[in-house]
């Protein structure tokens, strides 16, 4: 697979060329042709894998297909990690290939400003990177709603259980629209991620790298 051969626009074309991708990673040869298509994906991958891409480059098509994009009605997507410093990259990612595109990726993790973000949040976006907890926080300071939701993905979910975030990873889940599209994404698949992957996706694509 080449990345020119996944129907992506210009934009992001030279976006990815900008980076430096020449070529998809193994991860993104299998999980990019789904996605694209709207398919739910369940991928079994670690860091290193060129994840982030797989579900980045989704989310910027399937939020660029969007009809209007208005301002201030919270995000059409969001992507839950389950550490700040796996959020920054995340975000940094979101950013790189959203901005050819005009798509606003704010940031809703700890080590930074609380009332930034909320600002940032309010002012408008269409993907919130976040970790559980901060983007609960902030969603009940109201700085946005999920009801625009379309598009979700949980990265790391075993670490994410692991840390304890179930409770808040699945207070997300509830507040998203049910006709959006998911993507999962986790190392190891212990039976708490199976029942999210129940719960959470449609029948999935299952990717295994
Ligand atoms: P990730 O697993 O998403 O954290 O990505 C690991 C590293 O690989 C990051 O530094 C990415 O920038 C890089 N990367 C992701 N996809 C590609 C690609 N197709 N070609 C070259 N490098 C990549």
């Amino acid at each position: 697979t080449r990345f020119e051969q996944l129907g992506l626009d210009a934009g992001l074309l030279g976006a990815i060329r900008t980076a430096g991708y020449t070529k998809p990673t193994p991860i993104q040869a299998q999980a990019l042709p789904a996605a694209l298509s709207g398919r739910d994906v369940l991928g079994i991958a670690k860091t290193g894998s060129g994840k982030t891409a797989a579900f980045v480059l989704p989310m910027v098509v399937h939020i660029l297909d969007q009809p209007e994009l208005e301002r201030g009605e919270g995000p059409i997507a969001v992507i839950v990690a389950p550490t700040r410093e796996l959020a920054e990259q995340i975000h940094k990612e979101a950013r790189k290939f959203g901005k050819p595109g005009g798509v606003r990726a704010c940031a809703a993790f700890g080590g930074l400003s609380k009332l930034d973000q909320f600002r940032e949040l309010k002012a408008g976006c269409e993907v919130a990177v976040c970790t559980p907890g901060r983007m609960i926080d902030l969603v009940k300071m109201k700085a946005c709603t999920c009801r625009r939701v379309t598009f979700l993905v949980f990265d790391e979910a075993d670490r994410m259980f692991d840390m304890g975030f179930e409770p808040q990873v699945r207070s997300i889940l509830g507040q998203t629209r049910p006709d959006r599209q998911t993507l999962l994404f986790s190392a190891t698949m212990p039976g708490k991620v199976e029942r999210l992957v129940r719960d959470a996706l449609t029948t999935p694509v299952r990717v295994t790298v």
